[in-house]
């Protein structure tokens, strides 16, 4: 038994500030919040934030090799498959680079108070593999989603996309895919129902620049939203631009949405509504995207989250709503509660208390040093 003391604990899905006691048990699980109770191992709090641990959202970890080396170039030049810059140096670079480069930044997560993240994984079942054995010997829940290059194909019908999928799966949580328009859209219907049809996750890029929204309508008539929702994907990645009556449609669906505000911001492409999505009730997670861009640090994807979001919407957003989208909502993707609460798994930090506001003191001041203690009683 472990019991957490004397610390301001956030608890439940409101992140209620409460002094209370958290007792943790063996399996890792939360069996007690008491002001008086105390049992086992003690980890003293004291002047210390008690909250969930962090989800990373979205993540491409392999490009890792090419850290800020894309700087300056467009969007398409960088990553649109097959011949973008990321595809042709993965497939330049040996399976012991990816290894030692995967590992290296899963361990920076680890050390940045992350628990799980959830990677878009390119490279088919080898490279699914790759991510395994770089996560293998590392306490991280590492979610993967793989994806196959057969996807591209221009013949590829949707029953060979189908079997493709299903190989997939056998070694995976789900499947990532670059884009709605990068695939042709039958196909895309058909990888989204094996995907539900084997209960795993299937996420997808949409509406990450608003180019992409234009050429969309130009060519089916629909926005890329309106399609990824129409081919039943119940988790959207950026969606940085709705137009049209895509907020209406986000809001009767309820999607999960996976923003990165900082991978937008570093390729110019512009700020996601979040304000909008949470005023209207929808679940925004945080990912730090691609290495290339940015270090997988949820503390500088939320400071630069709420300010971005307040300096761009006029709607209100508050350090609450972001510490949210970086630790309980992204675990709802995953169909877990890791709010702190009784008979709930323990993924937890202390972290040190900066100012009298916990939400502010942790997003807008505190930094991976401040974490005084990491709890993973989850294990995926
Ligand atoms: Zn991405």
């Amino acid at each position: 038994m472990i019991t957490i003391k004397n610390g301001l604990v956030l608890v439940g899905f409101n992140l209620q500030p409460q002094k209370t006691n958290v007792i943790i048990n063996d399996e890792g699980m939360i069996t007690k919040l008491s002001p008086t109770h105390q049992e086992g191992e003690i980890i003293d709090a004291t002047d210390c934030i008690v909250t969930p641990a962090f989800i990373n959202a979205h993540t491409h970890i392999a490009d890792t090799i090419i850290k800020d080396q894309a700087d300056g170039m467009t969007i398409q030049e960088i990553v649109e498959p097959p011949h973008g810059l990321k595809h042709r140096k993965l497939g330049e670079a040996t399976d012991e680079e990816l290894i030692t480069q995967m590992h290296q930044t899963a361990k920076e997560m680890l050390y940045n108070g992350i628990s799980t993240f959830i990677d878009f994984r390119e490279g088919g079942i080898h490279g699914i593999e790759l991510l395994k054995k770089a996560t293998y010997d590392l306490p991280i829940n590492a979610c993967i989603l793989g994806r196959s290059s057969k996807y591209h194909d221009e013949d590829l019908t949707p029953e060979q996309a189908r079997l493709i999928t299903r190989e997939l799966l056998q070694h995976c949580d789900g499947i990532g895919l670059s884009g709605i328009q990068d695939i042709n859209y039958e196909n895309i219907i058909e990888i989204a129902r094996v995907c539900h049809e084997e209960d795993k996750l299937a996420l997808i890029h949409v509406a990450e620049y608003y180019q992409l929204q234009e050429q969309s309508l130009q060519q089916t008539n629909q926005t890329e939203i309106e399609l990824a929702l129409k081919a039943g994907f119940t988790t959207l990645v950026h969606t940085t631009h709705p137009v049209l009556q895509d907020l209406e449609l986000l809001v009767e669906s309820s999607p999960f949405i996976v923003a990165c505000p900082r991978s937008n911001g570093m390729l110019s492409v512009g700020v996601p509504p979040l304000s909008a999505y949470t005023e209207n009730g929808l679940d925004v997670a945080l990912g730090t995207d691609n290495v290339m861009f940015n270090q997988p640090d949820m503390f500088r994807e939320m400071e630069y989250t709420l300010k971005a979001i307040r300096a761009t919407y006029t709607n209100k957003i508050t350090a609450k709503d972001v510490l949210k989208m970086a630790t309980i909502n992204g675990f709802k993707i995953l169909g877990k509660d890791i709010s702190i609460s009784e008979g709930n798994v323990s993924d937890i930090l202390v972290i040190k208390q900066k100012s009298t506001d916990p939400y502010l003191s942790i997003v807008n001041r505190s930094t991976p040093e401040d974490i005084m203690n990491f709890i993973i009683g989850n294990q995926m």
